[in-house]
């Protein structure tokens, strides 16, 4: 069963007057939301974006896209119901475990989805993935080769964003799912974070500090060790097993600031299959589902191999029947003989001689010879036998009465005494 083990931090940096950023985080939900708009209209939207997660329940990356999609429509209620806000709007970055049940054998998900430019990272094996894709102008300019990722993180224009909640009633969610393993950590974040740090750093803390809340704290220093521009919000998700479960939660909550919340909960497997809603630019989301499919190919690759072998053997064994149960009656040494297999063999099993006959191939009749010569196929041992008597009636048959007139033919004539000096006179 997996576990999540997890540590989020909020801070409001070095320049801002408002924390306009919120996360969730609650056994298997995670969201990090950066709201925008003038006076506290910011703080609003991230706040309502994130209140739609309470209580929500998330089966599979369908669910997750729809519950941004409520949130954007929460989001736009607001708005409509308070001039103030009006043209508020928020990122939302957010993760799920989920449970594929009708895949037993298969291991737990994560469900990813995001809208903006707060970011959703995964650490595997010591190597550090931006999963997301971010919807911002920079992120646009990155990808068409115009900017390099450091001179994103400087350009003045970073903040603009070309796809947020509270904008339109329709909204684009992308989504990924992305299979996870133990060890695997999952950190999301605002853009407070990664403008600030960057990934090789990142990856660094990740790497190097084991408690989520401690990693998740030690990123949130050194974002406004570096400027602290902007709101940072951190969150750290950790897969674990059952073992590691009691000791970091009493850790976590044995040191947990205000800003500062952390946690562990089972996953309920109760949950459903998941789908994959919708994809995200190809480079992220190509690499995301190479890795997640990394493991198939041990138990594929396992069953095609026992596949072909049960194939060839099924094979073997039915060449190995074939020529067994199969006999013919050809010729051995000029005697007729039946065989045990196929004339000239099967593949590599030569036939071998079942038994003889007594019966010369000469001593057939013309017209039987060459079947019996290429081998005459019979379906049975006892065809065989079979064949033979009958060839052996048809050459009784057809001998030439040698015998018949010295037994059965009679002519009348004068009996001729074997010995005249027995049976008679001489004659005078
Ligand atoms: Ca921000």
């Amino acid at each position: 069963m997996t576990t999540l083990r997890w540590g989020g931090v909020t801070d409001i940096g070095r320049v801002r007057t408002a924390n306009q950023d919120s996360f969730f985080a609650e056994e298997t939900l995670f969201a990090v939301a950066d709201g925008m708009g003038g006076h506290a209209a910011g703080e609003v939207a991230s706040s309502v974006a994130i209140g739609v997660f309470e209580g929500a329940t998330v089966t599979g990356t369908k669910d997750l896209v729809a519950l941004i999609q409520a949130a954007n429509r929460a989001v736009l209620d607001r708005a409509d119901q308070n001039n103030e806000l009006a043209g508020m709007g928020t990122t939302l970055c957010s993760i799920a475990l989920v449970h594929d049940e009708t895949d037993p054998g298969e291991a737990d998900h994560m469900a990813i989805a995001n809208v903006g430019d707060s970011r959703v990272y995964l650490l595997h094996d010591g190597a550090l993935t931006q999963i997301t894709t971010d919807h911002s102008l920079v992120e646009d300019l990155v990808r068409e080769g115009r900017l390099t990722a450091g001179e994103a993180r400087q350009h003045p224009k970073r903040n603009i964003l070309t796809r947020v909640l509270g904008n339109e009633p329709n909204l684009d969610v992308d989504s990924w799912d992305v299979l996870c393993r133990r060890g695997d950590r999952f950190l999301l974040c605002s853009d407070g974070l990664f403008n600030e740090v960057d990934d090789d750093r990142i990856a660094s803390v990740l790497r190097r500090l084991e408690p989520p809340e401690e990693a998740a704290r030690e990123l949130l220093r050194l974002a406004n060790e570096g400027g602290g521009r902007d709101n940072i919000t951190v969150v750290v998700v950790d897969v674990v097993d059952d073992g590691g479960v009691s000791e970091s939660a009493s850790a976590a909550l044995a040191d947990s600031p205000s800003t500062l919340s952390s946690g562990s909960a089972p996953h309920d497997t109760t949950s459903s299959p998941n789908d994959h809603v919708s994809s995200a630019p190809a480079r992220t989301g190509t690499r995301t589902h190479r890795r997640a499919r990394s493991h198939l190919p041990t138990w594929r690759a396992g069953l095609f191999v026992l596949v072909v072998l049960g194939l060839l053997g099924a094979a073997f064994f039915s060449i190995r029947w074939f020529a067994d149960n199969s006999y013919y009656v050809g010729v051995d040494d000029g005697e007729v003989t039946i065989f045990r297999g196929r004339p000239g063999g099967v593949l590599w099993i030569d036939p071998k001689i079942e038994e003889g006959t007594g019966l010369n191939l000469a001593d057939v009749p013309v017209a039987r010879r060459d079947a019996i010569r290429t081998g005459r196929q019979q379906s049975s041992l006892e065809s065989a036998r079979a064949y033979i008597a009958n060839i052996e009636d048809l050459i009784e048959s057809q001998k030439p009465p040698t015998t018949a007139p010295t037994t059965t033919t009679t002519s009348p004539s004068p009996t001729i005494p074997v010995n005249p000096l027995v049976t008679g006179p001489p004659v005078t």
